[in-house]
Parts: C-alpha cells; sequence; structure tokens
C-alpha cells in the first residue's frame, strides 16, 4: 500500500504558510492515501490554544478542498496543539511525551518529520533541543524541512548551518524552495534531456539567449518589515531564479538521481562568473502608480521613509564554462510589475544562411500562472511565394489539468514522506548562490545613493531594457 507512517511537528502553527499552504497540502496526501490511519501532526506555536480550536482552524483551512464534511472532520482528529516556547527546555519535554503517545495510539513506528515553519532565528535553537531532549526517534525516521530565508548572506547561512549539523546531517535536511516543486519546473529537466531536438540544439551554438522573468503584480503588502531588510536579490534571486538557471543549464546527469542531479546543479552554480555589476546588473524600486492609486515602496507600512532596498532586480547571468560563456542569461523579477507571472523564454539564433526572412524562433515555458509550453517557428505563410510567418505551438495544461495537478507544497511533502532530496536545495547549492548574491549586494552597498525607480505597474526601470539593448538583444516578454 502506498500508505506512509509519520508523525509530523509544526513549529509556527498558527502561522500563516500553516493555514495556507501545510494544512491544505497534508490533506491532499490524506485524501489521496499516503496518509490514513498512521499519521498524526502536532501543532506548536506561542498562543494557547486547545485541540478542538487547533483542529477547527485546520478544518477551516482545508473546508474549500475536502472531499466532506466527515472526512474534514476524520482530518483533523489526528491533530493535535501545543503551545510552546521554543526557548525553553521545559516545553520539549512535554513536548516529547506527547509525541510519544501520538505515536503509540497511531502505531506509527518512530518516524518523524519535524517542519520549522517559522523564523530561521529559532532553527538552531529547535534543532538542538529535538537532539538533546530526545525528540528523534532511534527506530524511525527523523526529517527535518526548513523554510526560507536560509539566512541572509553566505556568512550568516553558514553559521545557521552549521547549528543545524550539531543536530542533524545533511541528508535528514529537506530545504523547501518551493519553486522545485512546481510542475513546470520540473518540467525544465524532462524538456532538456527527453527530446533529441531540444537536448542537441541546447548550447551556445545555437542558443541566443535564455530570460527568467518571475514578476508579481502586488507590493509588499504587509510584510514590508521583513522586505525592507531583504529585498529581491535575497528574497528571490538567491534561491528561486538560481535554481532555475541551474536546471537550465546544468548537464545532463549520468542518471535521474539525486545525487547525481545535485552534483550537476552545484557545477553550474559553482561556475557562475563574477558579473561587472555596474554593467550587468540592475536594480530598482517601485514609485507610484500613474494614476496615484497604488501607493511608492517607501510610503508602504514598516517600510523606512528613505529605504534604498530594491524591489527589483534584472541581471545578466553568466555561467563560465566552455558550453555556456556565450550565452547569457538575462533574468529579472520584482514587486508591483505589470503583471503576476513566472516563465523561462529562451531565443534560439537564427539559422547561419537565412535564405528565408526568418523571424524569432522561441521556446517559452510557463510556470504559472499559465503551465504549459509554447514554441515559436517560422512556418510558410499560405499562397504563392514563400513569404515566412511566426506559428505558435502549444501545449497548455488546460484548466481541468490545473484543478487536477499536485500544488507544489502537496509534492514536496510527499518527496519528504518518500525520503525523496531531488527537489530541495543542497546545503553546497545554498552556500554557492549566497556567494554570487554577496558578491552583487557587497557592489550595491557600495553605493546607496542611486536606485533607479519604476513606476508601479510597470515592467521595472529603463536600465533593464538597456541593459539587453547593450546585446542587441531585448525582452522577449513585454506585456
Ligand atoms: P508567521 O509570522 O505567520 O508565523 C510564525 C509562527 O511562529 C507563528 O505560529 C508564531 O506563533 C510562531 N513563533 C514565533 N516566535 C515563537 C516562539 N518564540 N516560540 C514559539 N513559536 C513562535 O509566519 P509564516 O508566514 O507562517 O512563515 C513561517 C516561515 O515560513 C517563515 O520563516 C517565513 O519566512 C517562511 N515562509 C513563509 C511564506 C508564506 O507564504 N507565508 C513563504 C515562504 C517562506
Amino acid at each position: 500500500s502506498k500508505e506512509k507512517r509519520a508523525l509530523y511537528i509544526i513549529f509556527g502553527a498558527t502561522g500563516d504558510l500553516a493555514s495556507r499552504k501545510l494544512y491544505p497540502a497534508l490533506y491532499r496526501l490524506y485524501s489521496k492515501g499516503y496518509l490514513k490511519e498512521h499519521f498524526a501532526v502536532i501543532g506548536t506555536a506561542r498562543r494557547e490554544w486547545s485541540d478542538e480550536y487547533y483542529q477547527n482552524i485546520v478544518k477551516e483551512a482545508v473546508d474549500s478542498i475536502s472531499d466532506s464534511e466527515a472526512d474534514a472532520e476524520a482530518f483533523s482528529s489526528h491533530f493535535r496543539y501545543q503551545s510552546h516556547n521554543v526557548n525553553d527546555s521545559e516545553h520539549y519535554h512535554t513536548l516529547k511525551n506527547l509525541a510519544d503517545s501520538l505515536d503509540t495510539k497511531y502505531d506509527i513506528q518512530g518516524n518523524r518529520i519535524f517542519y520549522l515553519s517559522m523564523s530561521p532565528n529559532f532553527f538552531g535553537t529547535i534543532t538542538k533541543h529535538l537532539r538533546d531532549q530526545k525528540l528523534v526517534t532511534e527506530n524511525g525516521f527523523n526529517r527535518v524541512i526548513i523554510e526560507k530565508p536560509f539566512g541572509t548572506d553566505f556568512e550568516s547561512s553558514q553559521h545557521l548551518n552549521n547549528e543545524i549539523n550539531d543536530s542533524f546531517d545533511e541528508n535528514q535536511l529537506y530545504r523547501i524552495d518551493h519553486y522545485l516543486g512546481k510542475e513546470m519546473v520540473q518540467t525544465i529537466l524532462a524538456l532538456r534531456f527527453s527530446n533529441r531536438l531540444i537536448k542537441e540544439s541546447w548550447n551556445s551554438d545555437s542558443l541566443s539567449s535564455i530570460q527568467v522573468t518571475l514578476s508579481e503584480d502586488l507590493g509588499v503588502e504587509e510584510r514590508g518589515g521583513y522586505y525592507d531588510k531583504s529585498g529581491a536579490l535575497r528574497d528571490m534571486v538567491q534561491n528561486h531564479i538560481l535554481q532555475i538557471v541551474s536546471l537550465l543549464t546544468m548537464d545532463e546527469p549520468d542518471s535521474y538521481t539525486t545525487e547525481n542531479v545535485r552534483k550537476e546543479k552545484l557545477a553550474v552554480l559553482k561556475s557562475l562568473k563574477r558579473p561587472n555589476v555596474a554593467e550587468d546588473f540592475v536594480r530598482g524600486q517601485y514609485s507610484f502608480s500613474d494614476n496615484g492609486n497604488l501607493k511608492a515602496y517607501r510610503d508602504e507600512e514598516k517600510v523606512s521613509a528613505d529605504s534604498m532596498t530594491e524591489t527589483y532586480v534584472a541581471g545578466k547571468v553568466t555561467v563560465d564554462t566552455d558550453k555556456w560563456r556565450d550565452v547569457p542569461i538575462y533574468i529579472r523579477t520584482g514587486k508591483r510589475m505589470k503583471e503576476k507571472t513566472s516563465r523561462v523564454d529562451v531565443l534560439w539564433k537564427k539559422t547561419d544562411q537565412q535564405i528565408f526572412d526568418e523571424g524569432d524562433s522561441i521556446l517559452t515555458i510557463h510556470i504559472s500562472p499559465d503551465e504549459g509550453i509554447e514554441l515559436q517557428l517560422n512556418d510558410k505563410k499560405i499562397g504563392p511565394g514563400m513569404e515566412i510567418q511566426p506559428v505558435s505551438l502549444e501545449a497548455m495544461r488546460s484548466k481541468e489539468m490545473l484543478k487536477a495537478r499536485p500544488e507544489a507544497y502537496e509534492k514536496l511533502l510527499l518527496d519528504v514522506l518518500n525520503g525523496d532530496e531531488t527537489h530541495f536545495a543542497h546545503w553546497g547549492e545554498v552556500a554557492a548562490s549566497w556567494k554570487y548574491v554577496d558578491f552583487i549586494r557587497e557592489a550595491w552597498n557600495k553605493d546607496l545613493e542611486n536606485i533607479p525607480f519604476y513606476t508601479a505597474c510597470s515592467m521595472g526601470p529603463k536600465e533593464a531594457d538597456d541593459l539587453l539593448a547593450k546585446d542587441n538583444q531585448k525582452w522577449l516578454y513585454n506585456p
């Protein structure tokens, strides 16, 4: 049977992420039979909640997706709440007793998944206590899921990692990068390595540029306090964008195993060329919208009035290997852009001879909100002569398919249950990405006067267009 046994302990169970993502994801695993009788969840956080209150929160969180009221009821009956201060040793003792008794009650056989869904400041304390107060079992698996942000630069991430490693080994750690759980991000390797057509021309002889766009239409909303210290480079480039870049440019692994995939991704991340920041990277910050309806970033709540934090980054990334050196990889991400979209556009060079008046050949991988692939090719226009016209071959996932397909958190939580680490960020990858991003940050820190502004609801500052124009390129996605 596909049923798995696991006791979850969620730190930060009253939080936004837990209700919005984790409980629904666990419910889907339950309704699909991966979790059945032999599982339990202990939610912990500072608030004093009763089990009953907590179970109601869980029921509410799965209300819109549950098969029936009875099902939601049965599911939430596996949940317990324990109020908990992560700094207090005594509390771990209580937690251990509860965990042991639920383990017996549901015959879970010692399998534990610790989900750290709270500020990384606490990760070290929590993992140490889990080990010292013997919440880690001897007889089953013990896995730790860690949310972002994993540090704020290389040094702090290394410190964090060392702290966690005092209690857990790398192969017990699952660092969430939810982009890696997205169907269309996982599709990248399938497209690249199972189509000779694509595989054979995925190189600097054939490709003109690769463009990665992760744009958001929202501003910072109520997260100004966190965001003002972070900025787009740390919040989006260090993790999601560089992970996508590594999937787009990694060598074909010897076989599709976690170890081989990680090895090839790491090789790419280690060979990222240190950019000429002034030439190759552009930051920006949103100002108010043309109609004045949307606030400037500096006017947002909990954002300092003279903030130099970038809400936008565009850059030219170079993978410094013979294979990739000559293919510019343009990336951009930002808040308050014109549209919310995540996509990859790959542009081929024109043919050497060009006996026809050919247009662009472009592969687009739509990651979200649309999901699917689109290939733009040159076709012959019907009629006399040899007039060329673009044609688009689309394989977009239908509404029904999107409704049925597992959400990123569901996929990732299932991977954790199965002990599959392929779609999680390995320490080596995290370290290499931080070093790259730190290099850019340091250059920007030397100039705390000048940051280009862009109008809210635009695709970023003019400088981001100039960046590509210098190379005789342009952004392929231009809503
Ligand atoms: P949140 O602020 O809504 O919740 C934080 C939780 O931590 C609460 O349950 C709170 O009670 C608990 N907590 C704080 N201090 C505590 C203490 N001393 N002892 C015990 N419990 C304590 O945060 P969130 O949005 O749910 O995010 C959780 C984590 O996931 C954060 O690290 C965040 O960066 C990360 N994350 C969140 C999202 C998201 O969409 N919300 C996305 C990506 C990553």
